[in-house]
């Protein structure tokens, strides 16, 4: 059974905000700075972060 490498945080590569992994609700909480309120965010994790292991 494959490990799926689920990242646990997230970081916004514009605005520096960064979101935790809540997983009571299996959602995103904003964990520090709040960043810019109408950031689209561009997480760190897309694109080049792939969650299961190639
Ligand atoms: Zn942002």
């Amino acid at each position: 059974m494959a490990e799926i490498n689920r990242p646990d945080r997230r970081r916004c590569v514009r605005c520096g905000r960064e979101d935790e992994w809540n997983e009571s609700n299996h959602n995103w909480t904003i964990s520090g700075d709040q960043g810019k309120p109408f950031c689209i965010h561009e997480w760190d994790i897309n694109g080049t972060h792939n969650p299961i292991a190639e």
